[in-house]
């Protein structure tokens, strides 16, 4: 049989592209997960999916009643679940004032991280019960979150801090609308979010690997400078962005490769291993990544866990 994928935000950027190279190969259908319906369907007829390889399915990431009904809707559809790939993502890096999700989260950690990590959390059971040769999570992660690295060093920097500000509800008014508790900017929400993801794949690895057999990986597709990812930036950012990824720092990839790589994180049987963070390498060669001192901090996973599942309501 077919393998069952959901990936979210496959409207456009990477999980589009990612839509596309893994309905190509015949051996996937693809749940397209979007908070845009229409914007979907014209996405997948735009770049040539066939009909018959995927399917549209409402998710709007941010509003914790959406995730539920997705997931629900989901299992009426009687597929089984194979492959789950939490793709989708805001970056807000001009926001002068923090913006919310339906909830009250701000909107980046809001719906990068705790919207995935409920749907993570409800699907599990549905990864857990495939029969496919393989099962995978994998939640995309980036360079920016690791400051281990050039790009994770530009400010503002990635931090956590003791997760006061998450803790608190993340939610402008009882506590700061940042995870450390500190005041609000929208870049360093976004690569908080991304620690998020990372640590959460991790953490996700250590409490499910020996249960369920599934296999947990992040990875860092490249910098692909031309997805929407970057349509909330100021427009010289924009013109000049492109060009410094392609010749400066050299990890432009573009939109097409990264959805061959993230593809190949979903179904290549070379890449199983578990708790891995992909990247590749100049020839295009995956490799097993290094995480920075904070994405991999196992007690701040663990502390990280605990607090989300409390905000989306699982504990
Ligand atoms: P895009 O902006 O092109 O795609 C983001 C997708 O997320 C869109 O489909 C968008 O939907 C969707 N989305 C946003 N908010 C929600 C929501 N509330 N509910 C459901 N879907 C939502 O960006 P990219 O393709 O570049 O980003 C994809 C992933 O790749 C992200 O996780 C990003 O962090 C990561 N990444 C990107 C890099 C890059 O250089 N571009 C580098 C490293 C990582 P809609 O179409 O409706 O707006």
């Amino acid at each position: 049989r077919k393998g069952t994928v959901i990936i979210t935000g496959a409207s456009s950027g990477l999980g589009l592209a990612t839509a596309k190279a893994l309905a190509e190969t015949g051996e996937w259908h693809v749940i397209m997960a979007c908070r845009n319906f229409l914007k979907a369907e014209k996405a997948a007829k735009s770049v040539g999916i066939t009909k018959e390889s995927y399917s549209v399915m409402h998710l709007d990431l941010a509003s914790l009643e959406s995730v539920r009904q997705f997931a629900d809707t989901f299992r009426r559809s009687g597929r089984p679940l194979d492959a789950l790939v939490c793709n989708a993502a805001v970056y807000l890096p001009t926001a002068k004032e923090p913006t919310y999700t339906a909830e009250g989260f701000e909107l980046s950690v809001g719906t990068n991280h705790l919207g995935h990590f409920l749907l993570a959390r409800l699907l599990l059971d549905d990864l857990k019960q495939s029969d496919y040769p393989y099962k995978r999570l994998i939640i995309v992660g980036s360079i920016t979150g690791n400051t281990n690295t050039l790009a994770g060093n530009v400010p503002p920097k990635a931090n956590l801090g003791d997760l006061r500000g998450l803790a608190g509800g993340l939610n402008g008014i009882q506590s700061s609308a940042m995870i450390d508790g500190g005041d609000f900017d929208g870049a360093k929400a976004y690569k908080d979010s991304k620690v998020c993801n990372m640590l959460t794949m991790q953490e996700f690895h250590r409490r499910y690997i020996e249960e369920t057999g599934i296999t947990f990986a992040s990875l860092y597709p490249g910098c692909i400078a031309t997805t929407g990812l970057f349509r909330e930036h100021i427009p010289l950012f924009r013109l000049l962005f492109p060009p410094f990824q392609k010749y400066i720092t050299k990890g432009y990839v573009l939109e097409e490769e990264a959805g061959g790589r993230l593809a190949q994180v979903v179904s290549d049987p070379s890449l199983t291993k578990s708790g891995v963070y992909w990247s590749w390498n100049k020839n295009s060669e995956s490799f097993e990544n290094q995480l920075s001192k904070e994405a991999s901090d196992a007690e701040k996973a663990r502390k990280l866990w605990e607090v989300s599942e409390k905000l989306v309501g699982l504990a």
